[in-house]
C-alpha cells in the first residue's frame, strides 16, 4: 500500500508566474472521497483574480516573445513542461488517487503519462504543420498561415482533471495562445501544479495562469464573459455546456465543448466473448464509471443473454473495491458526496422502473479507515425498455444496464434512441456487420472489438448533445487558430 500524505494542503491560484491568494480571503475545503478527510483548503478567485489572470494572459500574448518566438522555440519549451511531468509522476498519481478516488496505478501507469504525452504530441504535431498554396494563374499567389487566437479558457471537469487539461493545454500552446485554466472545485490538486511546471520549462509569466472556484457566479462564469477570454475549451456536462454558450454570446466566444454520454456497448452473438466481457467490465466500472466515454447501456443479444449475464456478473464480482492507493484496488469510492447521492438516487429509480437487479446495487464491505467514502458495489441492472430513465440518463458512476435486442435493426434503433453521441462499441466477428452497424450508430467514435484506444491525430468529439466541434491532431490546432490568407500580386 502506498504511504498515504494526510498533510492538509493550502492551494493558491497562480496568476503571472505567481502563486497568489484569493483577493477576497474565500477558501474552500476539497475531501479526500475514500475517508471524508478534508485534504485542501482552496482559494477562490474573486472576480479581480480572475480580471487579473485574464489581463495577465492577455498582456502576455500582446507583448510577450510566446507567440512570436520560433515554434522549434515554444516546442522545445512545451516538450520540457511534458518531461517535468514525468519527473513528479509520483506526486501527480498520488494528487489523482487522493482528490478524484481513482486507483493509484491507473494514474501512475495511464492517466500521467497520457497528460505528459499529450504536451509532447502537440508540440511534435504543430512543428509538423504547413499551410496551403492557391496560385490564380499568373498573376495572384494565396498562401495561408494558422496564427494563434489569443488569450484561451480551458474550463475541466473531475473525472480524469490532470488528462483532461493538458489534452487542451498542448494544441493551446503549441498554437502560441496564453491561457487561464480552471479544473472542477472538487478536484484541483493536480492541475494547480500547472503553473509553476510551465515556469520551470521556461514558458514565460502569464502565459499559463490557474484559477480556482466554481462555475455559476463564481471562476467558470467570470471566465467564459470576460472580454479578455477569445475562446473556450470546455469538458463537463452537457447542461454547463449550453450555460457556457449563452455567457459567452455578448462576447462571440469560440467555443468547443465535449460533453456527456451513455454509450451503446452492442454484443452481437457472435462477438468473441473471451474479450467482450473483461472490456465490458472495463467500459463500465473504470473510474467507477465516471467517464464519459463509458459503456453504460450494454445491448446484448437474446440468444447469448444468459450466458453473457452469467459471465458478467462473475467479473463484476471479482473486482476488488477498495482504498485507491493500495495497488491490488480496480475500483475506489465515486468523487463527492453530492454525486454519491446522485448516483445512489438510480438504485431508487431502477426499483420504481421494475428493472431487475442483477448484480450489487449497496455498500459494499469495507476496511475501517475508508468505511465512511462515498463507495457503491459495482451494480448490474436489466431492463427490457430502451427508455427507461437508468438507460437513457448519464449516471456517471458504477451502474450499467443491460438492455436486450434480437436483430441488428433493433439493436441500432436502441443504439441511437438517446440525445447523446460520444461513442459506440460493437463486438462482433462479421466484418460486413463491424462496418455495417458502425456507419450507422450516430456518434462520434466507434470502437469495434476494442474500447478506449486513442490515436491522438483522431477527431474525437460527440454528435448530438455530447458536443460541439472535435479535438485531437489537426481538430485541436483548427479550433486554438485562427486562418489567415495572404494574396500577392505578381504583376
Ligand atoms: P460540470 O459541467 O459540472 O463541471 C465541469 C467544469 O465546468 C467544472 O470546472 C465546473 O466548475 C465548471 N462549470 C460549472 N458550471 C459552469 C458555468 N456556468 N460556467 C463556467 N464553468 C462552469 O461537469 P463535471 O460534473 O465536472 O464532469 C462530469 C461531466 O463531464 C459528465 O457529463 C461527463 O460525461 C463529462 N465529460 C465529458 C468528456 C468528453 O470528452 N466528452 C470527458 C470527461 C467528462
Amino acid at each position: 500500500m502506498k504511504n498515504v500524505e494526510t498533510d492538509l494542503r493550502e492551494v493558491q491560484l497562480y496568476i503571472d508566474g505567481k502563486y497568489v491568494k484569493s483577493s477576497s480571503h474565500s477558501t474552500f475545503d476539497v475531501k479526500n472521497p475514500a475517508t471524508q478527510e478534508v485534504i485542501a483548503h482552496v482559494h477562490e478567485a474573486s472576480y479581480e483574480d480572475v480580471d487579473q489572470a485574464c489581463r495577465a494572459a492577455r498582456r502576455a500574448f500582446e507583448d510577450g516573445p510566446w507567440r512570436t518566438m520560433t515554434v522549434k522555440e515554444r516546442c522545445n519549451k512545451i516538450r520540457r513542461m511534458a518531461e517535468i511531468i514525468l519527473e513528479r509522476k509520483e506526486e501527480l498519481a498520488h494528487l489523482e488517487a487522493l482528490d478524484v478516488g481513482k486507483p493509484y496505478p491507473v494514474a501512475l501507469e495511464a492517466e500521467i503519462p497520457r497528460a505528459a504525452n499529450n504536451l509532447k504530441f502537440f508540440a511534435d504535431f504543430m512543428e509538423k504543420q504547413g499551410g496551403e498554396v492557391y496560385p490564380m494563374e499568373e498573376d495572384y499567389l494565396n498562401y495561408t498561415r494558422y496564427e494563434p487566437v489569443g488569450v484561451a479558457a480551458l474550463i475541466t471537469p473531475w473525472n480524469l482533471p490532470f488528462m483532461l487539461t493538458t489534452w487542451k493545454l498542448g494544441p493551446c500552446l503549441a498554437a502560441g495562445n496564453t491561457v487561464v485554466i480552471k479544473p472542477a472545485e472538487i478536484t484541483p490538486l493536480s492541475v494547480s501544479l500547472l503553473g509553476e511546471m510551465a515556469k520551470e520549462a521556461g514558458i514565460p509569466d502569464g502565459v499559463v495562469n490557474v484559477v480556482q472556484g466554481f462555475g455559476p457566479d463564481s471562476a467558470g462564469e467570470f471566465m467564459t464573459t470576460h472580454p479578455e477570454v477569445d475562446l473556450v475549451s470546455f469538458t463537463g456536462e452537457t447542461t454547463t455546456g449550453k450555460a457556457i454558450m449563452k455567457n459567452g454570446a455578448d462576447t462571440l466566444k469560440k467555443v468547443s465543448f465535449e460533453l456527456g454520454g451513455k454509450a451503446a456497448n452492442i454484443i452481437f452473438d457472435d462477438a468473441d466473448l473471451d474479450k467482450a466481457i473483461p472490456e465490458s467490465i472495463r467500459a463500465a466500472f473504470l473510474n467507477s464509471g465516471q467517464v464519459c466515454l463509458a459503456g453504460s447501456r450494454i445491448l446484448v443479444q437474446r440468444s447469448i443473454l444468459d450466458e453473457f449475464i452469467e459471465r458478467f456478473k462473475q467479473a463484476a464480482s471479482e473486482l476488488n473495491v477498495g482504498d485507491p492507493q493500495n495497488a491490488n484496488t480496480n475500483m475506489g469510492p465515486v468523487v463527492s458526496e453530492a454525486h454519491y447521492r446522485k448516483v445512489t438516487s438510480y438504485l431508487d429509480i431502477a426499483k420504481q422502473e421494475n428493472a431487475t437487479l442483477v448484480y450489487g446495487g449497496k455498500r459494499p464491505s469495507l476496511d475501517e479507515h475508508i468505511k465512511d467514502g462515498y463507495y457503491l458495489e459495482p451494480t448490474i441492472y436489466l431492463h427490457e425498455d430502451p427508455d427507461a430513465r437508468i438507460c437513457q440518463e448519464e449516471i456517471f458512476g458504477p451502474i450499467v444496464t443491460i438492455i436486450p435486442f434480437d436483430t441488428e435493426e433493433e439493436a441500432l434503433a436502441i443504439a441511437n434512441n438517446t440525445d447523446y453521441g460520444l461513442n459506440g462499441v460493437i463486438w462482433t466477428e462479421n466484418l460486413k456487420r463491424a462496418h455495417r452497424v458502425s456507419h450507422h450508430v450516430r456518434a462520434g467514435t466507434i470502437w469495434v472489438n476494442c474500447w478506449f484506444v486513442r490515436d491522438l491525430r483522431a477527431p474525437f468529439g460527440g454528435f448530438n448533445k455530447s458536443g460541439v466541434g472535435r479535438e485531437g491532431g489537426a481538430h485541436s490546432l483548427e479550433f486554438f487558430t485562427e486562418a489567415k490568407t495572404v494574396c500577392i500580386a505578381l504583376k
